[in-house]
């Protein structure tokens, strides 16, 4: 079976390939800077760095671009309130953004842009839409007339056909039931920074700055365009509203969109203040590749119920298979070949390539690995896993890793503040004092899980990170 998706588009599973060459064209909407991104955010990360690593795994090239929206409602309004400029404020949060996504092992796209520098563009887009009749003005801000798009609703698949000529949104994000004329170049209110461009003074809607970064670096028809499921209305309908209307091509072939996040019942979203993010799961001990391991393991059109058991259970499947690879590395094995559990593996590399092809199914190709780990561990505790056996199976993992990525520990980092560690030294102290012992070893190994590395000396206990 070829390689598939689902197109929200369509609303069906296509059979995958690029409309040129060997290259895959590739938009995908990257993070709103104004705070630090919560784990919700980076399962959509997370399922995109999967659908890279997966394309280039079936041998794909990729020309993926990703934006940085650094300027937008709720920007301004965190920026004017924090007293920092918009550059000042947001570069704090790309870093952060860039810092998490690094931890969780995600590939950074080809092209990573700024909205801000390319405020010119969008400038010029907006003034060739006008030309062609897609817009209007309304005190100083310019809207896009959706009733002059016939399309207007395709991805969505919504009729609104009901809604009334000119009435319009000024905010940037907002509600199906609201679907009006939204802005493309919006007003300057008092203190709002803003650019001088061909159509005058004023700063950017959001949805313009996707189509025209999009286009610019990709041409006018992409292969993908991909985002969390919450952009397709309003925000993916106007990109192919705004990228149709000035060229007059379809937008993007293929629409894939990755489900929420689930946490009590109710969307991880930071409107609702109902979020954790990277740092806090981090800051809890837990290892990166735990967390990147449980935003794989739900196939990405499912919604991830994050429950108080999910990170222990991702910890303990991570664990399990990097001790079979040490087993398969260190363990000592008799010649010869085990033939079915060669076909075995074979059958598990099939199974989990399959599963991948099919739209992305992590949760099967993830099944695969585990069931052939339950078969060779078998085999080895029986004495039925000859040396022959070994590199086959490395290979199976090697394969797998290349898009799990779990394997190979990160460098442990303690999670601790330094005043943390000194206050557990001083704890220790106390319990050398009284004779504590057990304490005293308990407190030595509780750093050392945490990457740092005690040294009684006559001046008393050094600490170091490893
Ligand atoms: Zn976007």
């Amino acid at each position: 079976m070829a390689l598939r998706f689902y197109n929200t588009l369509t609303q069906r599973i296509e059979d995958f390939t690029p409309l040129e060459d060997n290259v895959v064209r590739m938009y995908t909407c990257g993070p709103t800077v104004w705070n630090f991104a919560h784990i919700g955010n980076l399962r959509t990360f997370t399922f995109v760095d999967i659908l890279r690593r997966w394309l280039r795994y079936r041998g794909y090239r990729l020309d993926h671009v990703m934006n940085i929206t650094d300027v937008d409602d709720r920007i301004i309004q965190k920026s004017v309130e924090a007293g920092q400029s918009l550059q000042e404020y947001t570069a704090a949060y790309t870093e952060a953004f860039l810092q998490d996504t690094a931890t969780l092992r995600l590939e950074r796209p080809e092209h990573l842009v700024r909205a801000t520098d390319h405020i010119d563009d969008m400038a010029a887009a907006i003034h060739k839409l006008t030309e062609k009749g897609f817009t209007y003005e309304s005190d100083g801000s310019i809207y896009f007339r959706i009733a002059s798009f016939p399309g207007y609703g395709k991805l969505s698949h919504a009729d609104f056909s009901g809604i009334r000529a000119g009435v319009r949104v000024e905010a940037d994000r907002y509600e199906k039931d609201d679907a009006r004329d939204f802005a493309l170049w919006k007003a300057l209110k008092p203190g709002e920074p803003g650019w001088d461009t061909v159509i005058g003074r004023g700063r950017p809607g959001w949805h313009i700055e996707c189509s025209v970064m999009a286009m610019k670096y990709l041409g006018a028809t992409l292969d993908i365009h991909a985002g969390g499921v919450d952009l397709t209305f309003p925000h993916h309908e106007n990109e192919i509203a705004q990228s149709e209307a000035l060229s007059g091509q379809p937008f993007a072939r293929f629409w894939l969109h990755a489900e929420h996040l689930i946490l009590s019942g109710e969307v991880m979203s930071k409107s609702l203040g109902n979020f954790i993010t990277l740092r806090d799961v981090l800051a809890q001990g837990y290892r990166p590749e735990a967390i990147r391991y449980l935003l794989t393991s739900v196939p990405y059109r499912k919604k991830l119920n994050f429950t108080s058991d999910s990170l222990p259970s991702a910890e303990t499947a991570v664990e399990r298979l990097r001790n079979f690879k040490l087993r398969l590395e260190t363990g000592k094995y008799a010649q010869g070949v085990n033939q079915s559990l060669i076909e075995r593996t074979q059958q598990a590399a099939t199974r989990f390539e399959e599963a991948l092809d099919d739209d992305l199914n992590t949760a099967e190709a993830l099944a695969a690995a585990f069931e052939l780990v339950r078969d060779a561990n078998s085999a080895m505790d029986a004495g039925e896993f000859p040396a022959s056996n070994v590199a086959p199976a490395l290979e199976f993992l090697r394969r797998f890793d290349a898009i799990f990525d779990v394997l190979l520990p990160t460098r442990r980092e303690s999670g601790l503040t330094d005043a943390q560690i000194e206050a557990l030294i001083e704890e220790r102290n106390q319990a050398r004092k009284t004779r504590n012992f057990a304490r005293s070893d308990e407190i030595r190994k509780q750093l050392l899980e945490r990457g740092v590395v005690l040294e009684d000396t006559k001046e008393g206990a050094r600490w170091k990170r490893k």
